[in-house]
């Protein structure tokens, strides 16, 4: 199995070094917990995977994954870049010392003042349509930045519909046949554009989806390059590098995939007489999917038609379940050592009913009290979480050189209504 899991010699869960039953103990349920060490095991083995064939190389991670301080923080201090998709995420990478060329602006369907807010911000901006290209030449000063396009390499993969981000169904990016035109055109509106990107999707445990990717956006920018006289500074092929979710899914062999792509990269180069530019990746799932845990307590147990196991979360703290239909593991942290004995429903504590963690999950004898552990709970799941049903927003824990650090307080019912206003006849 190559699922992030491990164990103490008590037999409960152990994260970064930590037992997950006494981080319960002491700080509650439900609580995220994110173990640094392994945010940065992941950024290195990311890094040095594709650098090793390409060495021109920079990870922009998209932090739409896990935008907790702490984690960009550890980020930043790896070396990595930012892919952020929207002002607020310029605003934040910016405020903890990301500076301007170290990130990239993916945004769509942007309006002009936010197009404003991050080109003032001195980012790189990319993209996603001709209309904002048009916008913002009369916005700013096009000499004043460095733009790219977002192209729609009419490829398409990912783990569920929702996340396929190529293809003739896309929202995203212009079409290829538009794309020397649109280079063409910023140059006559006075833009010096850089780069070129895409992004497929995401949740990709193949190298082949990807690599088809790389070959049609590289066709694309090779007639860019020759039609429209484009230098590229670098071409960005985006993230989606998946991690296995269920005990049968394998690892990504990540030398292999970045050997086989960079090979592919390379040779498309020449094939275009192209210039070594850097290569982007935009990993956000495999730098923080894995390192973070979300630990919640079994508090009912309810054998009505079918066997229900209630935990004090649901799809406001956690809801890839609710939304992909997406598989989470669980353990329970306090029995590593048992054996599954059962088929249940791990059901949430929202009032919907589809607010269901899993259905037939076999699972050792749960009792009442047992410390549930929903796994790679790192990546769109704090992120994803909301108020509803007037529930706080939970607490985060990050787990350093074997210490639990409160990186986020759970918030009050108070914190949930501040920004509401009563309106004068009705006080
Ligand atoms: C979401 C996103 C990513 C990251 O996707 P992952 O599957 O988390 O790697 C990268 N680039 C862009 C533009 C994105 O929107």
């Amino acid at each position: 199995m190559d699922l992030n899991i491990k164990t103490n010699e008590k037999n409960h869960l152990e994260i970064g070094g930590v037992d997950a039953v006494e981080i319960a103990k002491e700080f509650g349920t439900p609580t995220y917990v994110i173990d640094e060490d392994r945010i940065r095991d992941n950024y290195k083995r990311f890094y040095s995977a594709f650098s090793k064939y390409y060495p021109d190389f920079k990870v922009f991670y998209a932090c739409k994954a896990n935008t907790n301080i702490a984690v960009l923080k550890i980020l930043e201090e790896e070396g990595s870049c930012i892919d952020a998709v929207s002002p607020g995420e310029v605003y934040i990478s910016k405020k903890l010392g990301f500076t301007g060329n170290r990130i990239l602006f993916t945004g769509n369907n942007i309006k002009d003042s936010e197009l404003k807010e991050v080109s003032d911000a001195g980012v790189i901006l990319n993209i996603d349509s001709v209309s904002a290209l048009k916008r913002l030449a009369k916005l700013i000063n096009p000499e004043n930045v460095k733009i790219s396009f977002r192209v729609n390499p009419m490829v398409g993969a990912g783990h569920h519909d929702h996340c396929i981000t190529g293809g003739v169904m896309s929202k995203f990016g212009i079409m290829d046949s538009e794309a020397v035109e649109v280079y063409k055109l910023a140059k006559e509106l006075g833009f010096n554009p850089v780069g070129m990107h895409s992004h497929i999707g995401s949740g990709i445990l193949d190298p082949e989806p990807f690599k088809l990717a790389i070959e049609s956006t590289m066709d694309i920018a090779g007639k860019v390059h020759k039609e429209a006289g484009i230098e590229f500074e670098f071409l960005d092929f985006g993230g989606g590098i998946g991690i296995p979710y269920t005990p049968d899914e394998k690892l990504l062999d990540l030398d292999k995939f970045a050997e086989e792509n960079m090979k592919l990269f390379k040779a498309k180069l020449k094939e275009y007489d192209m210039a070594e530019p850097t290569l982007y990746l935009e990993p956000g799932r495999y730098l923080v999917g894995d390192a973070a845990v979300l630990l919640t307590e079994v508090n009912s147990i309810k054998q009505s038609y079918r066997k229900f196991i209630g935990i004090d979360a649901g799809f406001n703290t956690l809801l890839r379940p609710a939304m992909y239909d997406s598989y989470h593991h669980m353990v329970i942290a306090n029995k590593m050592d048992e054996e599954d004995v059962e088929e249940v429903d791990v059901a949430g504590n929202v009032c919907e009913s589809g607010d269901l963690f899993a259905r037939d999950r076999p699972l050792p004898k749960v009792e009442e009290g047992d410390i549930l552990a929903i796994l790679n709970a790192g990546a769109y799941s704090f992120t994803m979480a909301s108020n509803y049903n007037t529930r706080p927003l939970p607490k985060e824990v990050l787990i350093s050189n074997k210490k639990a650090i409160v990186v986020r307080k759970e918030q009050s019912y108070d914190d949930i209504f501040q920004k509401q206003t009563m309106p004068e006849h009705l006080k």
